[in-house]
Parts: structure tokens; sequence; C-alpha cells
């Protein structure tokens, strides 16, 4: 049986006080919360005043990103064993602003991602399809080519433990959600896959979030479909009150 888990995705938001505020608040309203995993993924700056709050609590941190290699002349990234040691569990790794801003590709996420094994983080890697992908109906071969490329050399018992977060870039940050049934559609399909590449008892382990503009008013049904066992959260995780209704869904 996997566990929800309901992260956020903080992006380029907060100072340091807003963000000990926002975790402060936070932590009283989902205290007594016990069946779901929580995390909340935030800019560097801010995890090691974060981890000071939420400490021994049941909301977990991730970083929102890190470079492939453990040390170096790479000025300006961060590694894994660095967002580790500000308390980190999880890391998200492909999020559509990284492949379209920054020009990420799978080759590179690849790397990112067994460099995050090695050092005992979780990812969360984002995967989805543009606009005009879902509209021509290639947005199966889409996640397919991210689920080939992404995944290569990677073992099943590093997926198992692994988050995969279905994001269309259409449903990010512009309040479109898919509907539970296409994000149903397209998840159920993602397992498949992992089925595939790996075996049935991998696909059955690994959880898998749909992503994109999920808000209070609609996680329930999201969360009610058989394939979604959790949701990413951009907007609506930047308050405590409207991220603690979600992760109560
Ligand atoms: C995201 O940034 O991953 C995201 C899903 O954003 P939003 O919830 O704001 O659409």
């Amino acid at each position: 049986m996997r566990r929800p888990f309901i992260a956020g995705n903080w992006k380029m938001n907060k100072t340091v006080d807003q963000a000990v505020e926002m975790v402060t608040e936070l932590k009283k309203l989902v205290s007594g919360v016990e069946d779901v995993d929580i995390a909340i993924c935030a800019p560097a700056v801010n995890l090691y005043p974060m981890n000071e709050v939420v400490a021994d609590t049941n909301i977990a941190l991730g970083a929102e990103n890190i470079y492939w290699k453990e040390s170096g002349a790479y000025t300006g990234e961060l590694s894994p064993a660095m967002i580790k040691s500000v308390g980190c569990q999880y890391v998200i790794i492909g999020h559509s602003e990284r492949r379209e801003i920054f020009g990420e590709n799978d080759q590179l996420l690849n790397l990112k991602l067994k460099t995050a094994f090695a050092e005992d983080l979780k990812p969360i890697l984002c995967i989805g399809e543009k606009l005009a992908e879902r509209e021509a109906g290639a947005y199966f071969d889409r996640v397919k080519f991210q689920l080939d490329a992404g995944l290569s050399g990677i073992e099943a018992e590093n997926v198992k433990d692994m988050v995969i977060a279905y994001e269309p870039l259409w449903a990010i940050g512009t309040g479109e959600t898919a509907t539970p049934e296409q994000a149903e559609e397209i998840i159920s399909f993602i397992r498949e896959k992992i089925a595939k590449l790996y075996d049935q008892a991998t696909a059955e382990a690994i959880r898998i979030q749909y992503g994109g503009s999920v808000k209070p008013h609609n996680v329930k049904e999201i969360m009610a479909q058989p394939n979604i066992d959790g949701a990413l959260v951009g907007g609506a995780s930047l308050e405590a009150e409207s991220f603690s209704k979600i992760i109560k869904f």
C-alpha cells in the first residue's frame, strides 16, 4: 500500500524570515497528520533555518535542484551532499522550469538522478508534456521518452524508492488542471511503463504524483484516482493555510 505524498515546490519565493514563518505555522496546522507524507522543496538558502523548525516533525524538506558532481569548480551549483547536510530527504529533478528556462535535458537529469541516489536523497522526477503535444495526442510518447532517457541505467531498488511527478506544462501555474480522469489515464500509463522497464513490484511500489494547479478545492478528486499517490503543489504550497488543506485532503 503506497502512502500518500504531498510535496510543495516553492520555486523562487520567500526570504528566510518568510520561510521560517510559514513552516512555523504549517507545523501547528498539520501536527496531527499521520497518514500522509509531507515535504516542502524550498530555495536552498532557506533550508537550514527551515530545518531548525521542522526537524523531528512530520514535515520533510527537499531541494529544488542539485548538480550531478560531488564537488569542485562548478560556480553557483549545489551538490547532493550539501543538500543532505541541511536536512533534506528529497530533491526535485527536472522540473519543467529547469527544462524549459535552463535547458536541462533528459541525459543531464539522468546524471542528477544517479548522483542523488548515491547520496541517499529521494528524487522527485518531473515529467510531462507541453500543450501542443497534448493536443496532438503525443503525450504518451513524450512521457515514455522522458522515462526511457531519465531512468537509463538506474536500478529497480532505487526506482522503488523515488517519486515521479507527472506535471503537464499546460497546467502549471495556469489555474488549468488536468481532469482527474486525464491525470489518471497518463499516470496509470506511467506505472505500466515502469512495470515494463523493471517489474510489477517496482511499478506497485513507486509513488506517482500529479502536479499542475492543485488547490484545496480540487485535491480530493485528484487523490481519489487509484494510481495517483500524491501531489506536487506550487502556488498553493506558499501559504500554510491552503497547503495544510491540501495535505488534509
Ligand atoms: C509546480 O510548480 O510544480 C506546480 C505544479 O505549480 P502550480 O501548483 O502552481 O501549478
